[in-house]
């Protein structure tokens, strides 16, 4: 904006701020001191063994990370690399472990599937962040779920359209406590699974992803600046599937303690 172009703006805006009937000086005082209308809750994670909570800024999601998980899905993995959605903060439905939560079908769907996932929560973030820097971003781990309407998404998809409503609706982030790394260390390896009713569903490697958790978070920081608060479903390995009312889901990965939800009737 050249000098004439910002006077101009300026006038303008005094000009606006006058036929509001606000004087530029009052204008202002409001916006330093001004409140807000109502309060907003600030998602948050439990972190295990404290009384700290960890705030939600995003949530990000890596979608088809593992290979099988991609070619179930109708693509090519050596031709389609991974790529990133978000859900809403207040998607977060917060589990704890031992506990079996009651987790209500959601509207609309009639193919409600399960995704258990590593999620990566970092302390700090930043742009253009190198993979071999990246992990020193990370506060802790977590298990989690990435709840989809699969039949909504896969009918957007078709549509070319977005795929919000098949992946960003209410509790559709189930999450247990976060680990700090300093107690639990990174997640390169080991076994991820999901069970429902006690019947193995999916059954995988951490070490299969295709985009290591370093590696995600050095891709999401070319498109979008990282900051703390951030965490990273980092993506479902093969043989994602259907869950009706009352079937127990129970989730594991190795190091971490197992996340449970009871499919429940629709929320009132
Ligand atoms: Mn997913």
């Amino acid at each position: 904006m050249t000098s004439i172009d910002r006077r101009t703006a300026l006038k303008t805006a005094a000009g606006a701020a006058a036929l509001a009937g606000i004087a530029p000086a009052a204008q202002a005082q409001t916006a330093a001191t001004a409140k807000l209308l109502f309060a907003v809750p600030q998602a948050s994670i439990p972190v295990v063994g404290s009384d700290q909570l960890f705030p939600v800024r995003r949530i990000y999601c890596v979608g088809r990370n593992y290979a099988a998980h991609a070619r179930e899905m109708g693509s090519d993995p050596t031709r389609e690399p991974p790529f990133f959605f978000q859900k809403p903060t207040d998607a977060i439905q917060v589990v704890q472990p031992g506990e079996v939560a009651a987790h209500p079908y959601p509207p609309l769907t009639k193919n409600y599937h399960y995704e258990v996932e590593l999620v990566a929560a970092l302390k700090s973030g930043g742009r253009n962040i190198p993979a071999d820097k990246a992990l020193e971003h990370v506060f802790g781990y977590a298990v989690g779920l990435d709840m989809t309407r699969r039949d909504l998404q896969r009918a957007m998809g078709d549509q070319k359209k977005p795929w919000e409503i098949g992946k960003s609706f209410d509790r559709s982030a189930p999450i247990g406590p976060l680990h700090p790394v300093e107690k639990v260390g990174h997640f390169t390896k080991g076994k991820i699974q999901l069970q429902v009713n006690g019947q193995v569903k999916q059954d995988a490697d951490l070490s299969q992803m295709i985009w290591s958790v370093a590696e995600q978070i050095s891709k999401l920081s070319e498109a979008f600046e990282l900051r703390a608060g951030d965490i990273i479903y980092s993506g479902t390995p093969e043989n994602v599937g259907p869950v009706v009312k009352d079937d127990v889901i129970l989730c594991t990965i190795e190091g971490l303690p197992t996340l449970s939800v009871r499919i429940t009737d629709a929320a009132a």
